[in-house]
């Protein structure tokens, strides 16, 4: 049987062991991108035999680690020169802006250039023994063969914050990307090949996740999953992963406060509050789907976010008008539907939107910035993930209240303080139990920065060091240099 040959095992581009195929659509109309293998799992464990050879073989962890630096740089600089092309089959799978795509794009050549240069500077770490006949080292090395899942909303981001750090610091991989988004997982394997990243090194599944996602967590020759993705599926990973005694990388959902204070820069904050909450039409894992905002200026703040939300823009990817693209599938959209009518039968004011895209946007997935004003503590609109172009509103008295009400929440993902007052940002930052807090912004990021959630938003970090550290091995080896007798068994003397 024959079929696209878009999964990548062993240094070879191969179909699906049964022909199977995927359609991939273009959220934004509906449009037929391609047509993609679709993995069996059975392809998924001969994917992870190729991993476990190569990483056997040695040939990889053994090259110095400035080498494989040098490779990720040269997928960096390959990816700048080509990103217009990333961009546009990412924003052709997902349905996002061009524009947005061409800033991914950046980010991931910043992500690998970050890799590539910290995978030469780390040569171990030396340990005080505390005996100058005693040499003591740690030295750090690959965990082995990698499981890497990664979602759709920013597919391969989310997919090089992961492949980055794992060749940087010698494993193999199999990536499993979204299978509503596969196309620049395709590219970037594409481009390691041509940089010389060693057969077997990098293989690439595509396919539903309980099928040829599974044996990613569930086979015993996999040594690390790293998965990124919603809390539901994250439990199942860690539950199957839990047999072999994997390790275990999580960066789950979130529901992320955004909160204002009164003293704050009145304009910069609610335009920043529709940046965090709008942006990529809310489908962002560290969106600020929860407004926070003090009571003496909540009819003032919501007035106008509601105001500018009412305009804004909806189109697809290269609808240069257009301000957000639409919903990844009319399936989310469903989702999204629901969770809106459910905050509404709760009691939430729906202020603006709760609505599907209409005319031109009614072919495809489009739903409308919504903003839900008078949500009720503990309700599920405050507790739950939307993943669309939602908002709640809640109110607070006072700083210790904003700070209840920030971390009233099973995630802790992110989360932004705005005051014009440094001390109260200072202190409300530090009380605040999420992994990355802005104080005056939403949403940048560093590659050289740590990422990850307190809470059920996950386990471990992305970026900076300890996104490296995730797939190492600190091993100590200890070396006596003045070996002697030591007696401890005092009855069985040495002849
Ligand atoms: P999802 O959990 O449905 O799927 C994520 C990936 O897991 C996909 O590749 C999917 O095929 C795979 N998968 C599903 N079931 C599986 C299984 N049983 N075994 C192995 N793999 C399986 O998530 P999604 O809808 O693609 O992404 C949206 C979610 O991702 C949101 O909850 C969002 O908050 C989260 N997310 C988090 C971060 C972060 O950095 N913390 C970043 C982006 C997205």
């Amino acid at each position: 049987m024959t079929g696209p040959a878009t999964l990548f095992i062993d240094g070879q581009w191969v179909p699906a062991a049964d022909g199977g195929t995927r359609d991939i659509h273009c959220p934004a109309d509906g449009t037929l991108v391609a047509t993609v293998s679709e993995a069996t799992a059975d392809d998924t464990v001969r994917a992870i035999g190729a991993a476990r050879r190569a990483f056997d073989a040695g040939e990889w962890s053994s090259r110095p680690a400035a080498e494989r630096g040098d490779l990720l740089i040269a997928v960096a600089d390959q990816l700048t020169e080509r990103a217009d092309a990333f961009a546009r089959a990412e924003s052709l799978d997902t349905g996002k802006r061009f524009v947005e795509s061409q800033i991914d794009m950046a980010d991931i050549a910043a992500c690998f250039r970050y890799f590539g240069k910290l995978a030469a500077q780390d040569a171990g770490r030396l340990v005080d023994a505390g005996s100058p006949d005693v040499l003591s080292r740690i030295r750090y090395e690959p965990v082995g063969v990698c499981g890497l899942i990664s979602p759709w909303n920013y597919p391969l981001l989310q997919a090089a914050w992961k492949i980055a750090p794992a060749l940087a610091a010698g494993n193999t991989f199999v990536l499993k990307p979204s299978e509503l988004t596969p196309h620049t997982a395709i590219m970037i394997i594409e481009l390691l090949t041509e940089v010389g990243v060693p057969a077997g090194v990098a293989n690439l599944v595509l396919g539903a996740g309980p099928v040829a996602g599974a044996p990613l967590s569930e086979h015993e020759d996999v040594d690390l999953v790293s998965f990124t993705g919603g809390l539901a599926t994250g439990k199942i990973i860690a539950a199957s992963a839990a047999a072999t005694v994997k390790k275990v990388a999580l960066e789950l959902g979130g529901k992320n406060p955004n909160v204002i204070f009164a003293d704050a820069d009145f304009d910069a904050a609610v335009d920043n509050a529709l940046n965090a909450a709008f942006v990529h039409s809310g489908q962002v894992c560290s969106a600020g789907a929860r407004l926070v905002v003090e009571e003496s200026i909540h009819d003032r703040f919501v007035d106008e976010l509601v105001r500018r939300a009412e305009q804004i823009r909806l189109g697809g990817p290269f609808d240069e008008a257009a301000e957000t693209g639409p919903l990844i599938s009319t399936a989310h959209r469903d989702k999204v539907t629901g969770y809106v009518e459910q905050a509404v039968a709760d009691g939430a004011v729906l202020r603006c939107g709760g609505r599907w895209g209409e005319g031109d946007l009614a072919v495809g997935s489009y739903y409308l910035p919504t903003v839900l004003d008078g949500v009720r503590r503990g309700s599920a609109a405050v507790t739950d993930e939307a993943f669309g172009p939602v908002v709640t509103v809640e109110t607070f008295g006072s700083e210790d209240e904003a700070v209840e009400i920030a971390n009233d929440t099973r995630y802790g993902l992110a989360g932004a303080v705005w005051s014009s007052d440094a001390g109260r940002c200072q202190r409300v930052a530090q009380r605040l139990r999420h992994g990355t807090i802005w104080i005056n912004d939403f949403h940048p990021y560093l590659p050289q920065a740590e990422w990850g959630g307190f809470g059920q938003s996950g386990i471990g970090r992305e970026l900076g060091p300890t996104g490296l550290d995730e797939y190492r091995e600190a091993k100590h080896i200890y070396h006596n240099l003045r070996p002697e007798v030591t007696g401890w068994f005092p009855n069985t003397p040495p002849p």
